[in-house]
């Protein structure tokens, strides 16, 4: 048995995976946690309980059910708060929140973006000091290698999400909520086959696949270097597609990627 009275100070950050390629985050202090996300409670559920865990705060993103559909299950099971995007219909009671505001959680301060895109009220969670960096939770909006599909937003939103992801600092981890990359990186390979850290990125999560471990979190300076839709700017990029401008090259790949 862990000492509970010890003021615990290390903080984990943990992938529960779910359905067939979901990652429900996790972080928690060895007392208490915090999920992200959380489509299905039972493997949450589960969690807690090996670990011996509180679940304090639910954070959500987006309104898709395979990121909402545990919220009221382990809302009622736990006394869990539940925020999320103050423009979305998620399951209630829960806090909405939006661009500058923050939230404290597990002793920490996160700062909302609003990311529009893939849905029309998306947001994700930023916060500056994560056991030493920086962390993104992102839902669906940035993937590694890829960016969530338009299905409510356009793709001026979408870059502009992008640029804000850049703007953030280069070792920020960065948590997606699916476990789309290898796919992401055989696009990715076609639309810059000279990209050479592209090429050993993806033997690297090859590997990892292989291994049966996940290939995330990814970092900010990864994704600009491999990630088309970090990279819809540059020249190997641009010339890949027919786009003459910038919202015009994002939207030609983001097609591309939808048929791919
Ligand atoms: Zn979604
Ligand atoms: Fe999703």
């Amino acid at each position: 048995m862990v000492a509970k009275s010890i003021i615990p100070t290390h903080m984990n950050l943990i992938p529960i995976p779910a359905f067939a390629d979901n990652y429900i985050w996790m972080i928690h202090n060895e007392q208490d946690a915090l999920v992200v996300d959380p489509g299905d409670a039972q493997p949450v559920l589960a969690v807690l309980r090996e670990r011996n865990l509180q679940l304090k705060t639910i954070l959500v993103t987006h309104h898709h059910a395979d990121h909402v559909g545990g919220v009221d299950v382990l809302r009622q099971a736990t006394g869990a708060e539940v925020i999320g995007p103050a423009g979305e219909d998620i399951p209630q009671p829960a806090r909405g929140v939006s661009q500058d505001d923050t939230v404290q959680a597990l002793g920490q301060t996160w700062s909302v973006m609003d990311v529009p895109g893939h849905t029309a009220g998306h947001i994700a969670f930023y916060t500056e000091a994560f056991e030493g960096a920086p962390l993104l939770f992102c839902g669906d909006t940035l993937f590694s290698g890829g960016c969530g599909r338009l299905f409510e937003g356009t793709p001026a939103q979408m870059l502009h999400a992008m640029d804000m992801f850049a703007a953030l600092p280069g070792n920020t981890r960065v948590c997606c909520t699916h476990e789309y990359t290898l796919s992401n990186l055989r696009f990715a390979r076609a639309v810059e086959p000279d990209n050479t850290a592209l090429a050993q990125y993806q033997q690297h999560c090859e590997a990892l696949r292989a291994a049966q471990q996940p290939t995330l979190p990814s970092t900010i300076a990864t994704e600009l270097a491999i990630n088309p839709f970090m990279r819809s700017r540059q020249p190997t990029v641009r010339s890949a597609v027919t786009g003459t401008e910038d919202v015009a090259t994002f939207a030609a790949l983001r097609a591309w990627k939808n048929t791919f």
